[in-house]
């Protein structure tokens, strides 16, 4: 569904992503990991239309998508929930969702769209009325991807979703986007740290200075010992 080929990207004169590539099928949860500046935020705004290439391919669901705008992508269903969420603290739950539904067109859908999402999010519905200023860490994760859902994405990318949260809260984070998997949400995760991806990825990256190190697939994945060691540098 997605495919990325040798993408390079910079800043100024600083190489963040140095020749990457990577691909998500249809219905697959892939996790990209990776230390602090490794380039994975950047590969995201990339592949999203936030920052220019300065070399490579990207095709998604067909179509070559490498410099469209961030619109035209998110059109296509290319969905970014970015790192640190941008809720909008002083509008409430339910208006921070309708925001997801600005981009669409069938309005008679989106009721049921916002039901389901809250099925998903119960916490969501309780706090439905208040402003999301008031929500933890966790709730606004859960927000912010109940939002991107209500954009109809055929693939979510979330960055660093467990950044900044408790472990009980990263467990339900995950426990969603778990559920959302299994309800056929395709996604593209990145995290910071190797630990709970074995149990859901159907492929792991692990970035290393701008440079993919390691590739696993679900079935080589084994315990994820190798991740480790490619995260930090034995591999
Ligand atoms: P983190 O987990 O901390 O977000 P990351 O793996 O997502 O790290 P990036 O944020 O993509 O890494 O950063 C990759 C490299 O590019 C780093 O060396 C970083 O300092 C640099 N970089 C990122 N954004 C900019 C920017 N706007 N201007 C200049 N350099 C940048």
């Amino acid at each position: 569904m997605l495919k990325v080929q040798d993408l390079k990207a910079a800043y100024g004169r600083v190489s963040a992503v140095k020749g990457v590539s990577l691909e998500v099928a249809e219905k697959e949860i892939v996790f990209l990991i990776g230390p602090n500046g490794a380039g994975k935020s950047t590969l995201l705004k990339i592949v999203s239309g936030l920052h220019r290439p300065s070399g490579g391919t990207i095709s998604f669901a067909g179509a070559e998508i490498a410099n469209q705008t961030p619109e035209t992508i998110c059109r296509r269903g290319l969905v970014l929930v970015p790192e640190g969420r941008h809720i909008f603290g002083t509008l409430t739950v339910a208006e921070n969702l309708f925001l997801g539904t600005t981009i669409r067109n069938d309005r008679a859908q989106i009721r049921a769209d916002i039901d389901e999402v809250l099925a998903i999010f119960p916490i969501l519905r309780e706090r439905y009325n208040s402003a999301a200023v008031y929500l933890s860490g966790g709730e606004q994760q859960q927000l912010a991807i109940a939002r991107a859902m209500l954009q109809k994405p055929r693939l979510m990318m979330i960055d660093e979703p467990s950044l900044g949260l408790a472990p009980l809260v990263i467990d339900q984070v995950y426990e969603s986007l778990r559920q959302l998997n299994a309800k056929g949400m395709t996604l593209l995760v990145i995290e910071q740290s190797t630990a709970r991806v074995t149990d859901l990825a159907s492929r792991v990256y692990v970035m290393r200075n701008g440079k993919i190190v390691l590739h696993e697939t679900k079935a080589s994945l084994g315990d994820g010992s190798s991740l480790t060691d490619a995260y930090f540098g034995d591999a």
